[in-house]
Order: C-alpha cells, then sequence, then structure tokens
C-alpha cells in the first residue's frame, strides 16, 4: 500500500522539505511562463504535441514494429520485456554476456521502475549513476522525488554535507560551483572505467529507428558513447512515427519542464560505431518495456495517460505535491502523472489512494503540453477503485469499495432525490447538527484536517422564509 495520507502530513511539517520545494517550484513554474509568453501560440503548439502523440498511440503496434525492423537495420538489438522482472533480466543477461562488471547510467526514470541497480548490485554489476541529481541521491540512498530533477528536495547546504561525507578529498563547501566540480572530478573516470553504458530514451523515431535523447550535462552523451556497450531502455509508449514529429515535442519538452528553450544536449543515436568512426559504441542495445502499458492502451480512454512526454511541468504546479513532495507518493512516479500512472501500472488495491490526493483544481491539465485530461482520468480512476468498469483495464478495480460507503451514497441518493425526505433530514440536521462531537467516527475524517461547520439553526428554505421569500 502506497500509505500516502500517512506520508503526506509529516511531510507537511518538515520546514526544510516545504522551504526547499516552494523555492524550486517557484522557480520553475516562473521560467516556465516566461517560455510560453503568447498564450495563442501556447495552444497551437500544444495542440502539435498532443497531435503527435495521439497519432504515435493510435498507430502503435505498427509504429512499434516499424521501430523493431529499422533499430535492427541500424544495428540495434531490439529486445522485448512484457515486466520489469524480464527487463532486469535482459539488461543482465546482456551485461553479463559482454563480462561487463560496471555501468555508467544516464537518467531513466524506466530504470527507477525496473529497481535496476537493486538487480545489478545484487547480481555483481555496480551502477554509477552519472546525473548529477541522480549521482546525489545514489550517494544518499534515496530515491528521486521528481521525474526530471530526482534531489529537488535537498538544498544546496544538505549536498555540502553529502559530499563532505561521501566524496573522498572534497571537503565541506557550501560553493555550488566546487560542489559541482567535486562530482565532474568524481564522475570522470567512472565514465573512462566503465564498461557499459545505460540510458533512457525520450523519444524513439520509429521511421528512422533513432533513439532521441536530451540533457543538459554531456553525462548522457559521455555515458552512450565512452563505454563499448550502450543499453537503452524504455517504455513502449516512447515511439513517434518520425523524425519531424520530435520537433514539436523537442519545442514543448524542456520549455515546460526547466523553462529552457531547449537542453544543452540533444542526442540522437542510430546504431552503434560504424567501421569510419573514431568513437562510440560497438553495441547498442534497445529494451522496450511493456509493465502494464498495453493494459493501459486497450482502454480508449486511460490510453491518454501514455501521451506523457514526462516532463514534470503538472508535478510543478500542483498544490499537493508542491507542499508534500515526491516521496510522499512512495512510487517511482508521484504528482499528477504519478497520480494516473501509478495505479494503472501497480494497480488500485496497491495506489489506490493516488487519484485522491487531489484537488480536481485543474493545474496540471492547464500546463501539460500534450494535453493529458489528468483530472477527468483521476475521477475515473476514484470511480475504477470502487466500481470497476466491465472494460477491466485497471488492476485491483473494486478494492476500495465498501459497504458502509455504498450504502452511504445510496442514502444520501434517496435523501436528494425525495423532497418531503430532504426537507426532513436537512430540518433535523440544522438542529441536532451542533451536538455531534467533532471526533465522531462519521466525520473524524473529514475534521481531522478542517474545522468542523456550525450549523445556523435554520434550513436554507426558512432562512430564505424569514426574509420574505416564499419558496415551498
Ligand atoms: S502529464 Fe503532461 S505535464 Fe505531466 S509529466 Fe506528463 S507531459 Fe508533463
Amino acid at each position: 500500500m502506497s500509505d500516502f495520507s500517512k506520508r503526506a502530513p509529516i511531510a507537511l511539517t518538515d520546514p526544510t522539505l516545504r522551504k526547499n520545494f516552494r523555492r524550486a517550484m517557484d522557480g520553475l513554474m516562473a521560467k516556465r511562463a516566461a517560455q510560453f509568453p503568447d498564450p495563442e501560440a501556447w495552444r497551437t503548439l500544444r495542440a502539435r504535441g498532443a497531435a503527435v502523440r495521439a497519432n504515435a498511440l493510435a498507430k502503435l503496434p505498427e509504429l512499434l514494429q516499424r521501430l523493431e525492423a529499422r533499430c535492427r537495420d541500424n544495428g540495434i538489438t531490439v529486445h522485448w520485456a512484457e515486466t520489469t522482472a524480464e527487463a532486469n533480466a535482459i539488461v543482465l543477461g546482456i551485461l553479463k554476456a559482454a563480462g561487463a562488471t560496471k555501468v555508467i547510467k544516464g537518467k531513466s526514470m524506466v530504470t527507477e521502475e525496473m529497481e535496476l541497480n537493486h538487480h545489478l548490485i545484487a547480481n555483481g554489476v555496480t551502477p554509477m549513476e552519472s546525473d548529477l541529481g541522480e549521482y546525489i541521491i545514489q550517494l544518499a540512498g534515496e530515491a528521486p522525488s521528481h521525474i526530471v530533477m530526482p534531489c529537488i528536495h535537498k538544498n544546496k547546504v544538505e549536498i555540502a554535507h553529502l559530499f563532505d561525507e561521501r566524496i573522498e578529498g572534497c571537503g565541506y563547501t557550501e560553493d555550488v560551483d566546487a560542489l559541482t566540480a567535486a562530482a565532474r572530478k568524481a564522475l570522470r573516470g567512472e565514465f573512462a572505467a566503465a564498461d557499459a553504458g545505460i540510458s533512457g530514451v525520450n523519444f524513439a523515431v520509429a521511421e528512422t529507428g533513432t533513439l532521441v535523447l536530451i540533457e543538459n550535462e554531456g553525462n548522457g552523451r559521455l555515458s552512450t558513447t565512452l563505454p563499448p556497450l550502450h543499453i537503452a531502455v524504455t517504455g513502449i509508449e516512447k515511439v513517434v512515427e518520425n523524425l519531424d514529429d520530435v520537433a514539436p515535442l523537442l519545442a514543448l519538452l524542456p520549455r515546460s519542464a526547466t523553462g529552457q528553450p531547449i537542453t544543452t544536449y540533444v542526442n540522437m543515436i542510430s546504431g552503434p560505431r560504424k567501421p569510419d568512426e573514431k568513437d562510440g559504441p560497438t553495441a547498442v542495445h534497445l529494451v522496450l518495456l511493456d509493465n502494464g502499458r498495453s493494459r493501459v492502451y486497450d482502454d480508449a480512454e486511460l490510453r491518454d495517460t501514455l501521451r506523457c512526454i514526462r516532463c514534470g511541468a503538472c508535478m510543478n504546479h500542483c498544490p499537493v505535491y508542491t507542499r508534500v513532495g515526491g516521496h510522499s507518493y512512495k512510487f517511482v512516479y508521484p504528482g499528477p502523472i504519478g497520480k494516473i500512472l501509478t495505479p494503472q501500472i501497480e494497480g488500485l488495491d496497491c495506489a489506490g489512494d493516488q487519484p485522491h490526493a487531489s484537488t480536481l483544481c485543474n493545474a496540471c491539465v492547464e500546463v501539460c503540453p500534450v494535453e493529458i485530461p489528468i483530472a477527468d482520468l483521476l475521477v475515473r480512476l476514484r470511480r475504477e477503485a470502487v466500481r470497476p468498469s466491465q472494460s477491466a483495464a485497471v488492476k485491483g478495480g473494486g478494492s476500495r469499495g465498501s459497504l458502509a460507503e455504498t450504502l452511504g451514497w445510496a442514502g444520501w441518493k434517496l435523501v436528494y432525490a425525495t423532497p418531503w425526505l430532504h426537507r426532513l433530514v436537512t430540518k433535523v440536521m440544522v438542529r441536532v447538527g451542533n451536538l455531534m462531537p467533532a471526533s465522531a467516527p462519521l466525520l473524524k475524517q473529514w475534521t481531522g484536517v478542517r474545522t468542523k461547520p456550525r450549523y445556523q439553526g435554520k434550513t436554507l428554505h426558512e432562512l430564505a422564509r424569514d426574509k420574505g421569500f416564499d419558496n415551498e
């Protein structure tokens, strides 16, 4: 169980965490807004992004086959994994076959989903994260708290202490440039020593068999070119039809994610090193992971979830995420996208509380660059959690249903559909409601975090009649 309702209140009482998130999210929101100053241009670009992703999903089976064929033409070995366990076994098998024991990793949320690092370590392979944020949380033994900025929950003082403890010869400094230089120095040797590089994929182009990877630190390029073996791991939904489709997504992703017009590096990987080339890996593998995505795909409404390009803008604007941070969600994908994706991947029996961790304010929907109707999907999942639909698209549907709740809503419906009963119940409630203690079992969930409202002693109809309105 995700226990969001237990973790969130703890996070809310952590002033450092609240401050770190508030400062970071305010900055990201301002930077993103500055990148889209013209509402009309934003709407047009966003509609293009949404259309590209919708088109890719509409043709997903065909595009995946085309991607596999083009990648093979290019010399990339393609593997299919239905589960994370299969994907882990495939990656480990490739590494073992190559005799690799040291791996350098670029940033990849799918490998977080697979818990690949644990699997590698348990099988004698040492993974080293090379993205600065991922490197920091690896040193700290933590999980990412954001899909784009994994260590956004930490401030420079916390990182200074961590580096002082964990990086030999670094010493204590709060100078950001010095901290970055210390990480760079520690990582340089790792790139050179690694037997293999593992990366994610932002977009996989079916037409050309190209793997597009964007990043700011150059670590992605080093991880995918310096070691003799490169393994790219991605979810099956990351495919796009052709190179033209990449352009609007590139115009949307960095601007939505970090408020940059474009990332420092845009890598387009189209195969292993050719005989006349001086660098690059001699073998490239692509692992395509399903892990429940096909099931999501089968439902016409829930399928929109798979449009996501993992920009994180929905998190940066979410009034819940920005206050409780990513670790409160427990799962790899936090915030609004996590609240719709995680229950579909993990099942509502295990993550059924996630869709409820939302005010349905629609802030995420307004900034999503590919127009995912997150609020509608949250409502759909809430419904599935208590009353599963025929499609059985979501594992664990109905697991949050209870007889008490069903009877409660049936009673509510009867009262509101029967005028005389509604009059009677409201008359009684406004007179005796104040006698109910805030700690009464029926009210506790509401009053535990809110002040109990005071009843006026008269119904609205009675108050209106007192003012001279005859409303019966
Ligand atoms: S749901 Fe939309 S806003 Fe959120 S990460 Fe995905 S693409 Fe970005």
